[in-house]
């Protein structure tokens, strides 16, 4: 445990009691309700749930009436079937960064922005750093939130903001020596390739000031955390959101690493069984469910969100209130099906990043052969195990292959591959190539 001070943005409602956050969640979901109303969308939906006003929420627990909502009805909302202001109240448009279909699109208000930054001045705050802190945001800017999200929390708290955004690694890697940033805001495997380029050049891990990094915008397992802790000696802390709940900002982990804490006061939190929608208690794994307390622009009801995670039980040392989440294991929707079995790609993960030898890349390839699907697990090795004996190749080759068998019950076939070999991506990694066609 970390024998830092615990500081808090915004103590009072950072430490609120469970009683008082319930009455404003309350108060909070009626306002929400009756501002989804003033959408087209909602005001349908709503309706013929029963609900026509905020008089029909009497108690918390009478979220339960309202429909959930997903993410093909957002789509069917493009581009303003959800905005409940009037256009001229919009100062912001964040879409989605889904590269197939219909993006889903999210307007902010003034307040929107405003509230969205507080909650990610409370998250900086809350993993110890402040305004001392340099702070490079290595995550794209644009429409898609990481950027922006952070970068607004990040100034607000009154850190030193480099807004260099993702790529260009030569570049960031100078900027972090010459500017001597502490603290960096980007994707696991963007920071991973990060320190393959480093050793190809003249700057090293010790010629950096780094202490923090913030990991979101991906999957990722516990072992990618401790590589990248490891091998740039900082603290990496999980940081998750999404462009229907503003984007960073709604869960993020304390000093203290277990879990992620999501800001109650702005979200309703549920975690349901995806396949029967039945809520389901603590500890227990399922879909969560985002309902938006503050939003003005942007109303979302019982959002599915399709990442799959837990709430813990209990409290934290930091002394929050609000409760914490567990790391994402994956979503409703990347789960794969190779020869009948289920396979999460974080569970892949998981045994490879344990593997010592394996470096900072890698791709889940899969490809039919005769009727069978294959599945190809190519790794980045690291360079020197190229020089040595072919036979410590092979070995190591077949470790991971007996490994990978017994944390998935398949047989793959491992490829290693030298450092840089494989696609390298700034922003979110594709780690998985499908090419079986689907019938
Ligand atoms: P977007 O709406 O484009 O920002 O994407 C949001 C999605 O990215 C989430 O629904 C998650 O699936 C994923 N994501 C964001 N942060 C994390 C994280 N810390 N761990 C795992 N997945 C994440
Ligand atoms: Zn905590």
């Amino acid at each position: 445990m970390s024998m830092q001070e615990i500081s808090y943005w915004n103590r009072e409602i950072e430490t609120i009691s469970s009683e008082a956050l319930r009455k404003l969640q309350l108060k909070r979901l009626k306002e929400t309700v009756n501002t989804a109303l003033k959408t087209p969308f909602y005001n349908a939906r709503l309706k013929k749930a029963g609900i026509n006003s905020a008089d029909d929420i009497k108690r918390l627990e009478d979220i339960h009436k309202i429909p959930f909502t997903t993410k093909d009805d957002l789509r069917e909302c493009y581009p303003n079937g959800l905005l409940s202001v009037d256009l001229n109240d919009v100062v912001r448009i964040h879409t989605s960064s889904g590269t197939t279909g219909t993006p889903t699109v999210i307007y902010h208000t003034k307040e929107d922005i405003d509230n969205w930054t507080e909650l990610v001045a409370r998250c900086i705050i809350a993993t110890g750093s402040g305004k001392s802190d340099v702070f490079q945001n290595m995550m794209g800017y644009g429409m898609f939130t990481g950027g922006l999200g952070l970068h607004y929390g990040a100034e607000r708290v009154g850190m030193t903001v480099i807004p260099i955004g993702g790529g260009n690694t030569v570049r960031q890697i100078q900027l972090m020596k010459d500017f001597k940033t502490t603290v960096l805001h980007i994707t696991p495997s963007y920071l991973l390739h990060i320190h393959s380029k480093l050793a190809e050049g003249e700057i090293s891990v010790k010629d950096l000031s780094l202490k923090k990094a913030y990991l979101g915008a991906e999957p990722y397992s516990e072992n990618t955390r401790k590589k990248a802790e490891e091998l740039f000696k900082i603290d990496a802390y999980n940081s998750y959101g999404l462009s229907e709940m503003n984007g960073p900002g709604v869960a993020f982990e304390c000093i203290h690493k277990c879990g992620m804490h999501v800001w109650e006061d702005a979200y309703i939190l549920e975690i349901i069984d995806p396949k029967t929608a039945e809520p389901l208690s603590e500890e227990k794994e399922g879909e969560i469910v985002f309902t938006t307390l503050m939003r003005k622009a942007t109303p979302l009801l019982r959002y599915r969100s399709r990442d799959l995670a837990f709430i813990y039980k209990g409290g934290c040392k930091c002394k929050r209130t609000h409760r914490r989440i567990s790391r994402i294991t994956g979503r409703t929707d990347d789960m794969l099906i190779i020869n009948g079995v289920n396979v999460y790609p974080s569970q892949i993960e998981q045994v490879i990043m344990r593997v010592p030898e394996v470096g900072t890349n890698y791709q889940i390839y899969l490809e039919k052969e005769g009727t069978l699907d294959k599945l190809i697990v190519k790794v980045e090795i690291y360079s020197k195990l190229f020089t040595g004996e072919l036979k410590e190749l092979d070995a190591l080759r077949e470790r991971i292959k007996e490994q990978l068998r017994a944390s998935i019950i398949i047989n793959p076939v491992v490829e290693l591959h030298e450092p840089g070999s494989l696609p390298v991506f700034e922003g979110k990694a594709k780690r998985v190539v499908d090419t079986r066609t689907k019938l």
